[in-house]
């Protein structure tokens, strides 16, 4: 994963960093992985390293995005979870197979863990925003990204504000463990909100036929599950299903219930494209809001959702997330 900004020069600027702010990293003073000194196995934040068997993750999904061997259990978690679903709401939509968490390793050339190796650091749309690149973002996506981080309370760090060489895909937590900023943002994310009603999924099954099942087969095509989209959920589309759901570690019962419609549906919103839009264009359709099955999320579309949304007293924000989905399927 990481090996693009886990070189050992784009490190230097994170390293005077790191330096400047906790002296943590002394030239020269760090032992590699296999060494026998406790700070052998502290990423440059602090946290303790490890493999995926040695330090507690927890897998992270947000949006179409999975991070491979998840991140750090706990309020690292609560954390770098609200910050990716975040990014994804209102950046950009978080790409599958782009996102990364935890990882061991040693930086090349160096003797220094990445805070990936505790788990506490993800890279968003990698291939999108590589390392040593400024400026993969425009000014309006910076002001969000500013935004989510400041929001964090000087608790996690973009690499895109590195004074050295940026790495826009990455942040971080930026504070070391015990510190009470991170304890009191987690509670905040996690439980400080009221809580929302909870969604009220329909489920669908093996046997169903109509709108709900044609946006279940668009959906699964979006995942990258190949099958015709007919409206009829025979043996093809539950065996897919079934595949979906061990790719998420779920239940493969082939029932597309609240947690598989939680992992299935994927955000869209104008300047989404795709078989996810397609399925939000039939769904509006049949729910009286018409608009062509066209693939590409326009201003149509947009003006559709919102009036959808208050139609069923939603926010009209014109994004389609999953409470907008749960409306359209119920
Ligand atoms: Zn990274």
């Amino acid at each position: 994963m990481c090996e693009l900004h886990e070189t050992s020069t784009p490190e230097l600027g994170r390293r005077t960093l790191i330096r400047g702010a906790g002296g943590l990293l002394l030239a020269g003073g760090l032992v590699g992985v296999t060494g026998t000194a406790a700070q052998a196995a502290t990423s440059q934040n602090g946290w303790p390293a490890g493999s995926s068997s040695a330090i507690p993750l927890a897998t992270l999904a947000v949006g179409a995005a999975t991070f491979p061997a998840g991140v750090r259990r706990g309020d690292v978690h609560t954390v770098l979870g609200y910050v990716a679903r975040r990014f994804d709401r209102e950046v950009e939509a978080l790409v599958k197979g782009w996102c990364w968490g935890h990882s061991y390793r040693v930086i090349s050339g160096s003797t220094s863990l990445s805070n990936h190796s505790s788990g506490t650091a993800i890279d968003l749309n990698a291939p999108r925003h590589p390392l040593g690149k400024a400026g993969t973002f425009s000014t309006a996506q910076r002001t969000r990204i500013h935004s989510i981080v400041s929001a964090c309370n000087g608790v996690v760090r973009w690499g895109g504000d590195y004074s050295g060489r940026k790495d826009e895909m990455h942040f971080e937590i930026n504070v070391r463990p015990g510190d009470a900023r991170l304890a009191a943002l987690a509670r905040r994310i996690g439980g400080g909100a009221p809580a929302p009603a909870p969604i009220v999924w329909t489920t669908v099954r093996r046997g169903a036929n109509g709108f709900r099942t044609t946006a279940i087969q668009h959906l699964l095509r979006h995942r990258g599950y190949s099958l015709t989209v007919d409206g009829v959920f025979g043996p093809t589309t539950e065996s897919r299903v079934i595949a979906f759901q061990r790719s998420k570690a779920l239940a493969a019962d082939g029932i597309v219930g609240p947690r598989t419609w939680t992992a299935l549906v994927a955000t869209v919103k104008q300047g989404s494209t795709g078989q996810a839009v397609v399925a939000v264009q039939k769904l509006l359709a049949h729910r009286g809001f018409g608009v062509s099955a066209t693939g590409t999320f326009g201003s149509t579309t947009t003006t559709k959702t919102q009036a959808f949304q208050r139609s069923r007293g939603l926010t009209a924000d014109g994004i389609v997330g999953p409470r907008t989905w749960a409306k359209l399927t119920v």
